[in-house]
Order: C-alpha cells, then sequence, then structure tokens
C-alpha cells in the first residue's frame, strides 16, 4: 500500500549557534517522503526550478520514491532559511524566496489519484485542498500545517479540517489556532473541528495524540547530541504515514500509538545531522534497535 506526499521541496540555509549550511536539501515534502519510503511505497508530488542539483533527485530516486508528480519548471527552487537559538527548538524564519513555488498546482499523476494513505505536508491549505479535489477514495488523510497558514489562512485551513481524518501540528500553532492554553482543551477543540485523530507534537518533549475518546503521551528520544531539528516534524509525519500504509491501512488508535513513536524515533535520527544526511544512512536494523530502547525508557513498575 502506497503513501501520496505532497509538499514543499526546498533548497535550505539553516543557522544554528554553532553551525551554518547553505542551500540544503529541505522541504516538507523531501523529509516526509525519504521518512514514509522506509515503510512502503512513496508517490511525490512537489516542484523544483532547473537549478535543482541532481544529486538531490538521485537521493530520492535511491529510497525508490515515484517521481512522476515532480514538475521541474524552468526558475529557480523554492528557498528558505532559518537560524536556531541555543535551545534549538526555538526557531526564527530568516528569509523565504518562494520562486518556482509562487505558481505551484499540484498536479497528481492518473495513477496517483487512488493512493490510498494521503499525507499533505506543509503547504499552502489552498493547495492542500486543491489535492483532495483529484484524489479517488483514500483510505486515510493527514495534514500537517504551520503558523503561517494559521496567520493568512484561516478559513481555507479550517475549512480543510472538515475533510482529513488526521491533524498534525505543533503545541504553539495548537494553541495560536484553538486559543487554548491547554494542550488537552486545543487537541479536542481541534477534532470537534473535523479529525477523528490530531498529534501535537512538543519538540523535544515528544507528542500528544488523540482520537476515539482516548489519549496518549508519546515522549522523544532522549538525545545528547542534535545538530539540526529542521524537518524533524515533517519526517514524524512522513514515518507515521509510512507505517500505517505498511500496516495496509486500516487505522485505529493502536496503530495510531505504535505510528506516532515510529514517527518519533525517525525524526530522532533526523536531528542528528544536517538537511537529509542521516536519513540517508539509517537503517532498518537501527530504527527497530531504537525502538526497542524507547520501550525501555517508557516502561515502569508499579512499587
Ligand atoms: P519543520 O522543521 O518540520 O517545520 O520543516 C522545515 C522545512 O519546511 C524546511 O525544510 C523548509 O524548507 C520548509 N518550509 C519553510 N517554510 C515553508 C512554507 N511556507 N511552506 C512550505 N514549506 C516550508
Amino acid at each position: 500500500m502506497s503513501v501520496l506526499v505532497v509538499g514543499s521541496i526546498a533548497l535550505d540555509t539553516i543557522k544554528t549557534p554553532l553551525e551554518e549550511h547553505a542551500d540544503l536539501l529541505g522541504g516538507s515534502a523531501s523529509y516526509a517522503s525519504v521518512a514514509a519510503s522506509f515503510f512502503a511505497p512513496v508517490n511525490l508530488v512537489g516542484i523544483v526550478g532547473d537549478d535543482f542539483p541532481k544529486e538531490h533527485v538521485g537521493l530520492l530516486k535511491n529510497r525508490n520514491i515515484d517521481l512522476a508528480g515532480l514538475q521541474t519548471v524552468p526558475g529557480k527552487t523554492f528557498r528558505w532559511s532559518g537560524e536556531y537559538m541555543w535551545d534549538l527548538n526555538t526557531r526564527e524564519t530568516r528569509s523565504i524566496e518562494l520562486n518556482v513555488f509562487e505558481t505551484f498546482s499540484p498536479e497528481l499523476p492518473a495513477a496517483y489519484r487512488a493512493t490510498p494513505i494521503v499525507l499533505l505536508a506543509n503547504i499552502a491549505p489552498g493547495l492542500q485542498h486543491h489535492v483532495l479535489d483529484q484524489i479517488e477514495s483514500p483510505k486515510f488523510i493527514i495534514a500537517d500545517t504551520m503558523d503561517l497558514w494559521i496567520d493568512i489562512a484561516k478559513p481555507e485551513l479550517v475549512s480543510l479540517l472538515a475533510r482529513v481524518d488526521m491533524l498534525i501540528l505543533n503545541d504553539g500553532e495548537a494553541r495560536q489556532l484553538t486559543e487554548e492554553t491547554s494542550l488537552i482543551r486545543a487537541g479536542k477543540k481541534i477534532q470537534a473541528m473535523g479529525p477523528k485523530y490530531v498529534a501535537i507534537k512538543k519538540g523535544e518533549h515528544g507528542c500528544l495524540l488523540f482520537g476515539e475518546g482516548e489519549f496518549f503521551s508519546c515522549p522523544a528520544y532522549p538525545l545528547e547530541d542534535i545538530h539540526d531539528p529542521t524537518g524533524a516534524g515533517d519526517t514524524f509525519a512522513g514515518g507515521l504515514a509510512g507505517y500505517l500504509a505498511r500496516n495496509g491501512g486500516h487505522v485505529t488508535f493502536n496503530t495510531l500509538r505504535a505510528a506516532v513513536v515510529l514517527g518519533s524515533v525517525l525524526a530522532s535520527y533526523n536531528v542528528e545531522q544536517f538537511s537529509l544526511e542521516r536519513l540517508k544512512t539509517v537503517t532498518t536494523d537501527e530504527i527497530s534497535s531504537r525502538l526497542e530502547r524507547f520501550r525501555e525508557l517508557s516502561r515502569f513498575e508499579a512499587l
């Protein structure tokens, strides 16, 4: 069972207190599609300019990601630059150059339309709607979003919520969207807006999952060395979507609990190096062993 991933493909410039790197492969769809490809075949829809390095296309091909939906057009690829503070969690956007992204209209090749698991990675909610208009009998639709869209496209985002099965967003965004201080109230309020399931990410503090009247709190894997948190959320979403596809797309709260843990494991690898460098080398054995370590770290016995 395959996953459709639609989102941004970018060249990122990232500054942390200790390092700065320019023109790295980034974008929500790059991280999400590579993460999903560990568990399931992936169909990618995105846009790049004619300056997009061939080695990046090679990386996606090496992961067996279907690129029939990748549009390459004259012009420059979307560029984003961000700077992290000392906590490696707080981030400021330094610049955005939309370039070819400005005219992007995600068009699904005919062969993609019946992809059962759909991941609308972070792009404008209007474009996410346009994707949903083209898909046929999906089994499960996940949407990701960001603070920018809550600021400038809230009506489109709110109407999207009625069309998706799950929303993934971070704690600040959940509070911003619902105007609630409590994340528990925020999660419940978002469910009432449409999605049966909601995952609220809390960076290094893990993630809260809501659904079917139940609640799951997943810790983040404790890491000593974090180099670049960029794309952790997209990697989480991609890993989660891939795991659901691998399990036949039959989604219950229990499958989602496991999917959230696997998404967190993949995200924990992603932040160990800049860009997708760590996702390039991580093996399925490493994923399994960190999953086991995760289980041990969260186990306790009552006294
Ligand atoms: P995350 O760290 O999960 O929030 O995702 C970071 C990625 O989002 C970067 O690789 C950026 O290229 C990409 N990005 C930043 N701003 C936007 C935007 N407005 N639309 C789509 N993708 C974006």
